[in-house]
């Protein structure tokens, strides 16, 4: 089992508000949740190497996530005014990405195989390589928890973890197996 001490501790360092142990069991990765991806609804799509269709399919996130003990959930949460309030949505998803990759470099460093599933598309470039390009940053680029087809914020009651913390709060969630 991680050292869930060293996990939290370091989801601390890296300024994540919240975070919780994650109990593989709890991952469900589904059509329907994937399904939002779908062009039409998602504007990512068919755009990046992180996202539908070159993402893993389902049933391989199904066959990956086997090979992991367990993992951790973490959010940061941000104050906005109201669920308008763009600037300081985009503000926290900002903030989010930061985190998240700072967590990412500082776990592969004693864990090489982490798999980290993110909030929203890779954006480690400025313009994804996709389609001319293979992926620039193979082994840091991640796809979101949605397009893997997992659903949110059951994932975070089911462990635990809040999802919904207001409408004066806006909260970014990922998570990362090891
Ligand atoms: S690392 Fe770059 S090329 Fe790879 S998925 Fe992310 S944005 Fe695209």
């Amino acid at each position: 089992m991680p050292d869930y001490n060293k996990l939290t501790n370091l989801a601390k360092d890296c300024g994540f508000t919240n975070y919780a142990p994650l109990d593989i069991a709890t991952l469900h990765f589904m059509e329907e949740v994937r399904d939002m991806c779908n062009p039409g609804k998602c504007d990512r799509y068919d755009t990046s190497w992180s996202c539908p269709p070159a993402c893993a399919s389902l049933e391989e996130m199904r066959r990956r996530v086997l090979s992991y003990d367990a993992g951790l959930l973490v959010q940061t949460v941000g104050q906005i005014e109201d669920s308008y309030d763009w600037d300081g949505i985009m503000e926290t998803g900002t903030r989010h990405k930061i985190n998240f990759g700072h967590m990412y470099d500082e776990l592969r460093k004693d864990n090489p195989s982490v798999l980290a599933m993110g909030a929203g598309a890779c954006s480690l470039c400025e313009t994804c390589a996709y389609p001319d390009s293979p992926c620039r940053y193979p082994d840091r680029a991640s796809a979101s928890m949605e397009a893997c087809g997992l659903f949110v914020s059951k994932v975070c009651t089911d462990n635990g973890l809040a999802y919904n913390y207001g409408r004066d709060k806006i909260a970014f969630t990922s998570c990362f197996l090891v």
